[in-house]
């Protein structure tokens, strides 16, 4: 393994890679971000005018936005669901796009226990790979790294083909199959240190165990760890502190592992690039991990010129930001851009910013985008409500130049894929403005996690209720890996459950007890949702319980989801199980794998 370069050298080889012509693109794209909103409008309605949905709204070929506005609803999944089911069975009319959808996407269905299709054409291609320039424009000038690979840890996943013929499988496979996926990473980003057979394996263990060895076995050149999201990243390195020692041992015999891949296609792949027995890298990858205290600082020990660590990081990433900062070491953490299955939203171009104060700066062309805005549930822990929740429609969208700085709102899109005044679904705070368009952060899914009565706790309340009470865990040198909730409301009153994962086996009697009660009770007083903190007090909703599982737990939810077909690389732990959908399954698994169970103390 050669020694590190030193950033003089690598700033040389990054100057190599020119994305000003990228960034001056999008300064003349935010300078007047209206004008370009209304031309993306105009566009999309044009190109569309003849869609049954549009005409059936009476939009009549009209593209300015006041008639757009006034004739087509706000719509959510479940109004347009008939329509892309019309698709997906073999309609070929124009029934949302003037061209025929060639695709569809699933969306990875774990944060709301149910995959939504959705309609993929090769507009969402070329916006994906926009976004992609635009963001590693930005990245490339705070830290360049042309010329070197990245050590990605991306799945393509299963694809099915629907009653009518179409490819269905994630928005992210339906990208990485497009013919530009990979010219784009070559032309604008470092190349993938694995082969393409790794990235679509037919066995997510096995490929997650080839992105290592094929990451070792480049590792002086990778300049980029990433995955799609942050959750990769965190169980690609718990997989490394448990397989090390077989990798060293591929890499030292130059073959590779039977037990650990016996996929015919990656085995070919790979074996390729082992090549020949390799003893010198594999005393120095032995050497390197033996030195690491606690994996501590792992990613910059193994891959000494990685400038920095990339994926989503917000959201419901962020629990995983503090393990991926421990492996990291000193290396920055770069949060990824904003987007959905069902298209793009904003790129990250202040990549220097830490994770948990990333915005994302809408590009105004990808789509046309409204904004609805929402008020604070009056002195709630941060849960976010329209002014009537069953109302939706009286709620004003405004414009994307017309949001307030400080103020939160729901995102809604309108695509170049048959998506009309589409509700995403998540809450945004503003920022402040990038020229004239909008930077936004990243708050939480609009849906409503627990309720038990008035009560209304959000994925963001839980995740402030977590890390305040996962403080008390520091002093016994214990971490939550992960987490999760439950209403639990077949008893009365109904109670919260919280489920932990811890990074330890729970031990009775080492002092375990007392901690985790005290979590317990914090977890209790963390929740200050109005309706919750009064509905303790008069105890209609009775102590709150806290669920310790045992170690791997979580990993068994991966497998579940994975089982129904759920991609991995857009695998996001579910915050709140319930008992129906798929999540009715994980319930299961989380409550077979509970080895200890505290209640809350008395609410004062
Ligand atoms: P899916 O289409 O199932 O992959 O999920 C899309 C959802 O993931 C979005 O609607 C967001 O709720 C969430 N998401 C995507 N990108 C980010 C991001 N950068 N930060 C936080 N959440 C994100």
């Amino acid at each position: 393994m050669p020694e590190k370069k030193t950033h003089q050298q690598l700033g040389e080889e990054g100057a190599a890679f020119c994305g000003e012509a990228v960034i001056a693109e999008f300064e003349a794209l935010t300078r007047d971000a209206a004008a370009v909103q209304r031309d993306t409008l105009r566009r999309i309605l044009a190109d569309n005018a003849c869609a049954e949905y549009l005409r059936g709204w009476g939009l009549d070929g009209r593209t300015d936005a006041a008639s757009f506005r006034a004739c087509v609803p706000l719509a959510t999944h479940a109004d347009i669901e008939p329509y892309i089911a019309r698709i997906a069975d073999g309609d070929t009319s124009a029934v949302l796009t003037a061209k025929p959808i060639t695709s569809i996407s699933l969306s990875s269905g774990t944060t709301q226990g149910k995959r939504k299709y959705l309609p993929f054409n090769q507009e969402l291609v070329k916006s994906t790979m926009q976004i992609y320039r635009t963001s590693y424009a930005f990245r490339n000038r705070a830290f360049p790294v042309a010329d070197g690979k990245a050590l990605q840890f991306i799945y393509g996943s299963r694809q099915f083909t629907t009653k009518g013929g179409l490819t269905a499988t994630t928005a992210t496979t339906n990208v990485y199959r497009s013919e530009e996926f990979m010219p784009t990473m070559r032309a604008i980003q470092s190349q993938v240190c694995s082969p393409e057979a790794v990235i679509f394996g037919p066995d997510f263990a096995q490929s997650l165990y080839c992105h290592l060895l094929c990451g070792l076995l480049h590792a002086d050149d990778v300049r980029i760890v990433s995955a799609t999201f942050a959750h990769s990243v965190v169980l690609a390195f718990q997989t490394l502190e448990r397989v090390w020692e077989d990798l060293v041992a591929d890499i030292r015999a130059g073959t590779l592992s039977p037990a650990r891949v016996a996929a015919p296609a990656v085995r070919k792949a790979v074996s390729a690039l082992l090549a020949a027995p390799n003893p010198a890298l594999a005393d120095e990858v032995e050497r390197r991990c033996a030195g690491l205290s606690n994996w501590y600082g792992v990613i910059p020990a193994l891959f000494p010129n990685a400038r920095y660590v990339h994926g989503i990081m917000t959201g419901s990433m962020e629990h995983y930001v503090k393990k991926l900062r421990h492996y990291a070491g000193g290396l920055p953490l770069v949060a990824a851009e904003y987007g959905a299955s069902e298209g793009w939203v904003g790129a990250n171009v202040e990549p220097e910013t830490p994770p948990e104060s990333a915005t994302f700066t809408v590009l105004p062309n990808i789509a046309y985008f409204e904004f609805i805005p929402l008020k604070a549930a009056s002195g709630g822990g941060g849960g976010w409500a329209a002014p009537a929740d069953t109302c939706f429609a009286e709620a004003e969208p405004v414009g994307l130049t017309d949001v307030t700085v400080g103020e939160h709102y729901e995102v809604v899109v309108t695509t170049f894929a048959g998506l009309y005044r589409y509700r995403l679904g998540d809450v945004v705070k503003i920022a402040g403005f990038y020229n004239s368009t909008p930077k936004l952060k990243f708050v939480c899914r609009r849906n409503l996690m627990l309720s038990i009565n008035i009560d209304k706790t959000s994925e963001h309340d839980l995740q402030l209720a977590v890390d305040s009470a996962a403080k008390l865990l520091a002093a016994e040198k214990l971490e939550v890996v992960d987490y999760s909730s439950h209403a639990e409301v077949t008893r009365d009153p109904g109670h919260y459950v919280v489920f932990w994962e811890l990074n330890a086996d729970y031990a009775a009697g080492h002092g375990h007890d007392e901690v985790l009660q005290s979590c317990c009770d914090e977890l209790d007083r963390a929740f200050t949702d109005p309706g919750y903190v009064g509905s303790r007090r008069a105890a209609a909703i009775a102590p709150l319980e806290l669920r310790v599982l045992q170690r791997g737990a979580f990993q068994k939810v991966l497998r579940h989801y994975l089982s129904l077909g759920a991609p991995v690389s857009q695998f996001k732990s579910p915050r709140c199980v319930g008992r129906s959908n798929n999540s009715g399954g994980v319930l299961q698994i989380l409550n077979a794998n509970v080895v200890k169970v505290f209640f809350s103390a008395a609410y004062d």
